[in-house]
């Protein structure tokens, strides 16, 4: 059996970035960023304001009181045509432009707010409350370095540095088939003895969360052609991922029904709980990812190895989750072989550090459970017995949306 660790990596290693595409900005959020976004401009683009004030000299102020004759106004947008000479000052507010000869700004509530002439009441020191030109980012400044998923503030950013388009990689398209004799969709007819699907509407929200676009093939019956027809009908996925049938039992057919679609198996079985009858391979070309049908396992394999995957077809490295740690809430005993990863409740302690408490209950069918879940307690292969209040490194749940 592999190890997690092995099994991402050499997933992550079989896949390569999808191609890119121009968008809008107002449609960029969320999407990784294919080639560096550069300044068109300073920013500010001239020295301005940061108070609402005078803009005086300096030179003019350092004995105060001090009284300047006011020659204009210069609200933001609206530049000041001349320029102050000794003696003068120009009434300015926040983002307004500082006129010529002007150094400083001393803001209202240190002047007597004249309209005609002025009185300062402070030092005015040059270079005071003024924003030089290009203090933020100076034109052809390289803002936003590819590869990189673009953030609220990334949008923001790059609408400053006026860029209305960006070069982003496409959304990857990842077909998602569920198989058995015993799903039905939600909302249809259930059969006798039958359960209703979950896997393919969750793991197609945990696809659309990693910014990826789900393409429905439908649920299989445990039948070799109908599963080899629906992985072969064409879908133009970049990736295909498929739920059930994965394991040892006589009616687990992903292997041997697309054996002969020429699936080259890369490994089968990872030593992991939930998680075990978990394979990697391609067919015809086309990286596939078979995933557990137990609900929770699809979900943590899902988490694990699907959400990297799809990162790194969207153009990003792949990175595993990052573990934080919490305070085990209760007793933990050895571990075995295979890592687990324990449903668990978070909560803070007095310091605000986490305390994580696993359910009692673990097992990999219970979806009320991993729904109320907050963490994942990692317990790598053989980890020690932990005491309650020492440190275990967690998986943070619901942090992505999912
Ligand atoms: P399998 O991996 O096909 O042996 O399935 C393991 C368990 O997961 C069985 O109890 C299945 O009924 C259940 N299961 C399989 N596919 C789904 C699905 N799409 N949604 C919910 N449960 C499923
Ligand atoms: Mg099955």
């Amino acid at each position: 059996m592999l190890s997690v660790e092995e099994a991402r990596a050499r997933i992550l290693a079989a896949l390569s970035p999808v191609g890119t595409e121009w968008v809008s900005l107002a449609e960029a959020w969320g999407r990784v960023l294919a080639e560096d976004v550069t300044a068109r401009h300073d920013k500010p683009p001239a020295d301005v304001s940061s108070m609402d004030g005078y803009a005086v000299r300096a030179a003019d102020c350092t004995l105060p009181p001090c009284r300047l004759r006011v020659v204009g106004s210069a609200p933001a947008g609206h530049p000041f045509a001349g320029r102050i000479g000794p003696g003068e000052a120009v009434r300015v507010f926040t983002g307004s432009v500082i006129p010529d000869g002007a150094d400083s700004v001393v803001i209202q509530e240190d002047t007597d707010l004249g309209e005609t002439a002025v009185e300062v009441r402070v030092t005015a020191a040059s270079g005071r409350h003024i924003r030089r030109r290009g203090g933020d980012f100076a034109a052809g400044t390289v803002l936003l370095r590819a590869p990189r998923r673009l953030t609220v503030r990334d949008v923001g950013l790059a609408a400053a540095a006026d860029r209305p388009w960006l070069r982003v990689h496409r959304r990857p398209r990842v077909a998602i088939l569920s198989t058995g004799d015993e799903v039905a969709r939600p909302g249809d007819p259930i059969p006798e003895g039958g359960i209703v699907s979950s896997n393919a509407l969750a793991l197609a929200a945990l696809v659309r969360a990693c910014g990826a676009e789900p393409i429905d093939l439908g649920i299989a019956p445990d039948d070799m052609d109908a599963i080899a027809r629906l992985v072969r009908a064409p879908h133009g996925a970049d990736l295909i991922v498929t739920s059930g049938g994965a394991s040892v039992g006589a009616h687990d057919l992903i292997q041997a029904s697309l054996q002969p679609e020429g699936l080259e198996l890369a490994f089968w079985k990872i030593a992991m709980r939930p998680g075990k009858p978990f394979l990697f391979g391609h067919v015809r070309g086309t990286p596939l990812l078979g995933l557990p049908g137990n609900p929770v396992s699809a979900l943590v394999c899902g988490l694990l190895f699907l959400a990297p995957a799809l990162d790194r077809l969207s153009g990003l490295p792949g990175e595993p989750p990052a573990p934080e740690f919490a305070r085990a809430g209760a007793d933990l005993p050895a571990n075995d072989l295979r890592a687990d990863h324990l449903r668990a409740r978070l909560e803070r302690d007095g310091d605000g550090a986490w305390i994580a408490t696993p359910f009692p209950a673990q097992d990999s069918s219970q979806m009320r459970i991993f729904a109320e879940a907050e963490a994942l307690i990692l317990r790598p292969p053989h980890a020690p017995p932990v005491r309650a209040g020492e440190p275990v490194p967690i998986l943070r749940l619901g942090l992505r949306g999912y």
